[in-house]
């Protein structure tokens, strides 16, 4: 692993001390012999003088013949040889004047190194004083060897005389002087000032050093810690642009990221490629509610991944538009599936169970797909318009299917746009009425009430609630057409009982998007009140799979109005899939059979058995049991016998106008009277 590159600048903090502190006491050495050795050069070139000077003064005070004593002569040489000079410095100083005297030219020198450069002076191959500085035998020696020339006739006469040849002249080589000093004293006392030197400045580097450290210490950690902050702040808003452009639990785009890249696709050519797929699981809900959130959560994230195996072109996206609600674009390729294989492929990849904490869900779902060719408009939100209808459509052809958007959905998308557009009008021009269906007590054969039913006339054609009751509820103006068809029925039951002197009971729809407002409950009793029925006469349908769905509020709005005395009736049971202990717990006063319960009951036996069983169970919950979509005598027998006490249906009568009502009621009074 590297080393990062401030713990290499900390480690040099620490050799930059003891590397300067060694060269600064290096220097020191190095400036003080070198200062030592040249005061010494320059006193043993003094002696020299003096010594030379002695020597001729006596010399020439001996001329005439008279010899000048050797001891006299040599006095100053003697006078250090003999007891060598030691200075304040320690060092010690000592002159000699090898061979003879007299008879320096033999010189009897016993260092063979001395007497050759003596005689080197002497043949004249060497001019001037030798100055060296050398370790000898574990000294430091600074040396100088400078010849000792005659310099007068006395002195030259002298030495021929002594020497009994005649041949010297002045200026001949006589001898030479060696001066030597000892340094060594010096040099070690130098060695323990740098040494103490040393460990000063190492000391003083050292700290200045720490100092140092500490500081890029502080530098460091600041520098470490600020590069941390960034990482936690460029992860954390990495974190919020995926979160922004993403679905959290299956990690999917999100439909912001989904309509970016659609709008993309859209501006690249071939726009005709472009293909856009919608899918919705069928019965979501359900395993929500059965099985747990946690298993939702769990089916969402296998559809997500089941999706992504389908699509698998490079540049496709798989999104995830919010709750059950997936999207795909991709473009369509000669070498790559259609989109007619694709919707096959999302189809079937869902019909795999899926075994999560020991449920076994079956996913299925509905596709819808728009190909902007297919398509009149190239936007994104017309193509995904397209998707949704075809989605739609599939939805109401069973479920479990894919269909592409052609021209027969295209009229049907352009009729849900004209009935969205007309139906607030129509709810606030009072065109949607009421029809009324008798509900029939099956034991006396007389009708227990009626069941208000919206009604449509667009133009000259009917719309069928089935049509226009999910448009009302997907644009908002679902709540505004109940309470306005609640209000007729109303109406209709105070005016038939006041009419037949009889309480006529009146049952009213109200649709699961009601219960995503406020106000309901008191919305109902204010129409209620100013049409002065009695609550007791009223009883709200609410279909099983809205009571599922939102289970709490549905109670509690229900509560409150059976508080004011009004009933409440769970519509279409046996196709939402409701929690036994919810309806036991609210107790429903009035639980109506599905219709597909008693369609085709005569010529199947499993079919009866299955009537059988939910009309049990109805009945075991303590309600009043109605079976809708009774169309056969041999239907009705089926339903006295399994103990049902109100039957609805063609067989009695379809739903009636106000006036037929008004007369279906009358002649019935009229055959009990
Ligand atoms: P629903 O509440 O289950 O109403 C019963 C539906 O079954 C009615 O259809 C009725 O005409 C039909 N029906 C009754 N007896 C028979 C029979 O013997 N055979 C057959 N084949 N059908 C029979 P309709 O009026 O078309 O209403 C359909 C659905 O629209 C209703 O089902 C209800 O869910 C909804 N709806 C109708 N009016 C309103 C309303 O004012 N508000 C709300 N929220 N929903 C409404
Ligand atoms: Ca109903
Ligand atoms: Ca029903």
């Amino acid at each position: 692993m590297k080393e990062p590159p401030h713990k290499k600048t900390l480690w040099g903090l620490t050799a930059v001390p003891i590397v300067s502190a060694l060269l600064f006491a290096s220097a020191f050495f190095v400036a003080t012999a070198w200062e030592a050795a040249v005061v010494e050069r320059n006193q043993r070139a003094q002696l020299i003088d003096m010594t030379n000077s002695f020597v001729t003064a006596f010399s020439n005070a001996g001329a005439g013949g008279t010899v000048v004593p050797a001891t006299f002569r040599r006095m100053g040489i003697d006078h250090y040889s003999e007891r060598p000079r030691t200075d304040a410095y320690g060092v010690e100083t000592s002159v000699t004047m090898p061979g003879t005297p007299g008879l320096e030219i033999h010189t009897s020198e016993p260092d063979g190194r001395l007497k050759r450069i003596i005689q080197r002076l002497a043949a004249k191959e060497l001019t001037g004083p030798i100055v060296e500085n050398r370790i000898e035998n574990g000294n430091f020696i600074g040396r100088t060897i400078s010849p000792s020339i005659a310099t007068s006739a006395s002195c030259v006469d002298c030495h021929n005389r002594l020497m009994a040849e005649e041949v010297y002249q002045i200026g001949d080589v006589m001898g030479a002087f060696i001066v030597e000093s000892n340094m060594t004293a010096s040099i070690w006392r130098n060695a323990g000032f740098s040494g103490l030197i040393f460990i000063v400045s190492l000391v003083g580097a050292g700290l200045l050093a720490q100092r140092e450290r500490g500081r890029m210490q502080q530098i460091v950690n600041g520098l470490e810690a600020q590069v941390h902050l960034e990482q936690v702040k460029s992860e954390a808003e990495a974190q919020q642009r995926f979160l922004l452009s993403h679905d959290p639990l299956t990690g999917l785009p999100n439909r912001t990221m989904f309509h970016d890249r659609l709008d993309t696709e859209l501006k690249l050519a071939p726009v005709s490629d472009v293909v856009v797929v919608v899918v919705d699981l069928d019965g979501f809900k359900t395993v929500n509610d059965t099985s747990g959130h946690s298993t939702g959560d769990a089916l969402l994230c296998e559809v997500a991944q089941r999706l992504l195996s389908v699509i698998t072109d490079d540049r496709g996206l798989v999104a995830r538009l919010g709750g059950d609600e997936f999207a795909a674009v991709f473009r369509h390729a000669p070498d790559r599936p259609d989109a007619d294989t694709i919707g096959h492929q999302i189809v079937t990849a869902m019909q795999d169970d899926f075994v999560f904490e020991n449920n076994v869900i079956k996913p299925g779902c509905s596709v819808g797909i728009a190909i902007a060719d297919h398509h009149a408009g190239v936007t994104a939100t017309e193509l995904l318009r397209g998707a949704d209808a075809a989605l739609y459509t599939a939805k109401t052809e069973g479920k479990n299917t894919y269909r592409i958007f052609d021209a027969a959905i295209s009229a049907l998308l352009g009729r849900r746009t004209e009935i969205a557009a007309r139906l607030p009008r129509a709810v606030a021009n009072d065109d949607i009425r009421a029809v009324f269906q008798p509900k029939m007590c099956i034991a006396t054969g007389l009708p227990h009430g009626f069941e208000a039913l919206a009604r449509w006339r667009m133009d000259d054609e009917d719309v069928g609630p089935d049509e226009f009751i999910p448009i009302a509820e997907k644009t908002g103006v679902i709540r505004d057409l109940d309470l306005a068809v609640l209000q007729m029925a109303a109406e209709f039951a105070v005016a038939t009982s006041a009419e037949f002197g009889q309480p006529v009971r009146i049952s009213s729809n109200l649709s699961a998007q009601n219960f995503h407002t406020d106000g309901l409950a008191e919305d109902i009793m204010a129409i209620v009140k100013k049409a002065g029925l009695a609550p007791q006469h009223l009883t709200l349908e609410v279909t099983e799979s809205v009571a599922v769905e939102n289970w709490d509020v549905v109670e509690a709005t229900l509560r409150t109005l059976r508080q004011h005395g009004v009933s409440a009736a769970l519509d279409d049971f046996g196709t939402g899939y409701s929690s036994l202990s919810y309806l036991r717990r609210f107790e429903f006063e009035e639980i109506k059979i599905d219709r597909s319960f008693i369609t085709n009951i005569n010529d199947d036996d499993e079919i009866r058995f299955l009537f059988e069983s939910i009309t049990d169970m109805a009945r075991g919950l303590g309600a009043t049991v109605v079976v809708e979509g009774i169309e056969t005598t041999a239907q009705a027998e089926i339903v006295a016998l399994r103990g049902a006490q109100i039957g609805q249906g063609y067989l009695y009568s379809k739903p009636l106008e106000w006036d037929e009502a008004r007369a279906f009621l009358k002649s019935s009074f009229d055959r009990v009277a």
